[in-house]
């Protein structure tokens, strides 16, 4: 335990220090992730935004607030997850990041992956499904195709459930679409609530 928590804290280092790609020249923080990495619930969204680059924390802008009503909705906690993206930097303007950026930023996910050995991916948004299903080799659709659906696939580790998802930001866009995010929620309560550990 006290071993992995070491090896985290490098791999941390590592990324914040990271200058791999451009992205590190726009950058205030590069943001590995945030919580604890003994959860077996892991939520991957895009790219840090202009709160979570200046406070190295994921999900504290808007959209931070749609996700907490999500995992509210599923009777989760933030303490419950580990939150990471699959770029570490804050892309300029908020674009989506370049497929150069999220090859380069891979490994660090991977290693992140490896380390936690979450049972549950929830993965958020288009960038982080197409992202995540290129990484285990398995075809994505369009997100409007995959959200709400389990994909499982077996990792080095074991079995893995990942659950997509639209990304929270599309519930600032009406309250159809915020409605959609929950009802994708509340399908995977029961199956949620089976992965909280103490
Ligand atoms: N959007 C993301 O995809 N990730 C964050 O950490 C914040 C906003």
């Amino acid at each position: 335990m006290q071993k992995n928590i070491e090896t985290y804290q490098l791999l941390e280092k590592e990324i914040q220090t990271c200058t791999k790609c451009r992205l590190s020249s726009f950058r205030t923080n590069a943001l590995a992730g945030t919580g604890s990495i003994f959860k077996k619930i892991v939520i991957i969204g895009e790219a840090p935004g202009k709160e979570e680059d200046l406070k190295q924390k994921a999900f504290i802008g808007v959209a931070g607030k749609i996700l907490d009503e999500m995992l509210n909705e599923a009777n989760l906690r933030r303490e419950d997850v580990y939150i990471t993206n699959i770029v570490k930097c804050r892309p300029p303007k908020n674009r989506d990041p370049q497929p150069d950026e999220i090859k380069t930023c891979q490994s660090y996910l991977i290693r992140q992956l490896k380390l936690i050995k979450p049972k549950i991916i929830l993965s958020l948004g288009r960038i982080a499904g197409n992202s995540l299903f290129s990484l285990i080799k398995k075809p994505f659709s369009t997100i409007s195709k995959m959200h709400g659906n389990i994909t499982a696939f077996t990792s080095s580790y074991g079995p893995v459930k990942i659950i997509c998802m639209y990304h929270p930001a599309m519930g600032l866009y009406g309250e159809n679409n915020k409605k959609i995010l929950i009802d994708d929620m509340k399908k995977h309560k029961q199956l949620l609530q089976n992965f909280i550990s103490s």
